[in-house]
């Protein structure tokens, strides 16, 4: 009998994981077994009334590096090079980026020539923190919080303005408990390998290996910053379903899982309320401290490494306004938390993908919220009403955006624990959990965002790294 390798959660790592498992030469029987009706996790597009995409989750997907590349040929390996979106390099949303500081929107500056000139918000052109920045000694400790990293290396304002808010961004997060090494690896790397952050990224860490297809090669050559689809990004998870499907891998949707125990024949048994599956493999897809709950009295150790991987929480406030217009033309903008303790950014979907904007189109901006702002809202347990949200997003764009009409569409969706946060010391959680599996040889294998980056791409790739141990092969990197 073949062996069966069972994946726990059918969001964007899981359902990559069982891409690659099921493309094996040998394949397993795949099961995955997801606890919603929806695949996707929290890749989830919805059409409004006229047809305009909202997406509640991820927008944009970077095709650039190997892990871009790699995510480009999958997507044409499922069909799906007609309906994808890019942004070309030329764009305004590809060029211009904001941060709204001062109670003023600033474009943050591009190109070499950019780091010469003034750029307001900072006091000084930027030339200035990177030739601070060249001679500064190589930092000593295995690992550090983002803000004190840039804080030494670049100077207190890109530390509080620049990098504040790139954590916010990306993460969510706060920079003065986000871990450089975990959360920025290329720029951690590159201080450890040649001194300098800058020496090393103009260095490059050398080229990994590259897929290549016709559609990696046209982002290349038009220089893609991201890139959408035209139904929304969950089109990707919908055709990786159906592709599953037709290559035979079973999916259980609506089905929670309960627990996992293992057998004497070192099998697990995954317990899925009224009935149960045997695997010889798990991979586990679902988040860090999910699984924690989920493993069994013998793999506490690992439980405990896994339930101190933290989560925060985002309000995404999806607006569509009719005959307005905004005031500058980007990606959109960051907000640092010296500005405003609750609002993330706010991004310009309608610049990027104006074919989104549905029929008659409407501009499309969707407002996140969350920092220490929605902590202590969720913490005081006040009420966190819909109202709430929406309140505070149309206050965001009336005053950041100058937009003080009504928007013609709204939707509020308060995202609970979606983006995994490496804080300080995250290296060593990942460390004492893959000692833990390697020492006790358990069929276990953990793939998605909670460990190796958040980012699609990275999510994708932890499954295709999932599925390559699983199979007993090693992932090339
Ligand atoms: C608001 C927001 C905006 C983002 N923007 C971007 C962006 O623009 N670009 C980008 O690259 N990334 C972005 N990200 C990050 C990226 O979308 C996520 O990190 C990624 O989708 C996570 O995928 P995952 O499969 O690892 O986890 P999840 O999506 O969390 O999937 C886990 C799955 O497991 C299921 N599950 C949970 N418990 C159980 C159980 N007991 N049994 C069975 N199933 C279970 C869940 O229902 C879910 O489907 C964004 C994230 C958020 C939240």
């Amino acid at each position: 009998m073949g062996r069966t390798v069972v994946v726990l959660g059918g969001g964007i790592s899981g359902l990559a994981a069982s891409y690659h498992l099921s493309r094996a030469p040998n394949p397993p029987k795949v099961v995955v077994v997801e606890s919603s009706q929806r695949l996707g996790g929290w890749i989830r597009s919805v059409r409004g009334p006229n047809g305009a995409i909202f997406e509640l989750g991820p927008r944009g997907i970077r095709p650039a590096g190997a892990l871009g590349a790699r995510t480009l040929l999958m997507v044409s390996e499922l069909g799906l090079d007609s309906e994808v979106l890019p942004v070309r390099g030329d764009h305004p949303a590809a060029q211009n980026r904001f941060l709204y500081v001062g109670g003023a929107l600033h474009v943050l500056p591009t190109g070499l020539r950019g780091l010469f000139r003034p750029s307001p918000p900072f006091t000084k052109p930027l030339f200035w923190a990177g030739l601070r920045e060249l001679t500064k000694p190589r930092g000593k400790e295995p690992d550090e919080t983002v803000h004190s990293f840039a804080q030494r290396r670049l100077g207190p304002e890109v530390a509080s303005i620049a990098m504040d808010s790139l954590c916010r961004g990306v993460f969510a997060g706060d920079s003065r408990e986000l871990s450089v090494r975990s959360c920025f690896p290329s720029l951690f790397q590159a201080e450890q390998t040649h001194r300098s952050v800058l020496l090393g990224l103009l260095l490059g860490a050398g080229q990994s290996p590259q897929p290549d297809s016709a559609l990696i090669r046209q982002a290349r050559a038009e220089r893609w910053s991201q890139w959408s689809l035209r139904g929304g990004l969950e089109t990707l998870p919908q055709a990786l379903a159906t592709h599953l499907t037709n290559r035979g891998v079973c999916i259980l949707r609506g089905q929670p899982v309960q627990g996992l125990s293992l057998q004497p024949e070192g099998r697990w048994k995954v317990s899925l309320g009224n009935s149960s599956l045997e695997a010889d493999h798990v991979i586990s897809a679902v988040p860090a401290s999910v699984l924690s709950h989920l493993l069994p009295a013998e793999a506490a150790l690992l439980a405990r490494a896994l339930c101190a991987i933290p989560a925060v929480s985002v309000a995404v406030v999806n607006l569509q306004y009719h005959g307005a217009n905004l005031p500058v033309q980007g990606f959109g903008h960051l907000v640092p938390s010296s500005e405003d303790p609750g609002v993330l950014g706010i991004v310009y979907d309608s610049v990027a993908f104006p074919e989104q904007d549905g029929n008659p189109p409407g501009l499309r901006v969707t407002v996140m919220l969350g920092g220490s702002w929605l902590q202590m809202q969720e913490a005081g347990g006040q009420g966190l009403s819909e109202q709430l949200f929406q309140q505070q997003a149309e206050n965001a764009v009336a005053t950041q955006l100058g937009l003080k009409e009504s928007p013609s569409h709204c939707l509020v969706h308060l995202h609970k624990n979606c983006i995994p946060q490496y804080t300080l010391g995250h290296w060593k959680k990942l460390e004492s959990a893959a000692q833990f599996l390697a020492d006790h040889r358990l069929p276990l294998t953990l793939a998605g965002a909670s460990y190796d980056g958040v980012a699609v791409n990275d999510c994708i790739e932890s499954g295709r790294q999932a599925a390559a141990r699983a199979l007993g092969t090693e992932p090339d990197r």
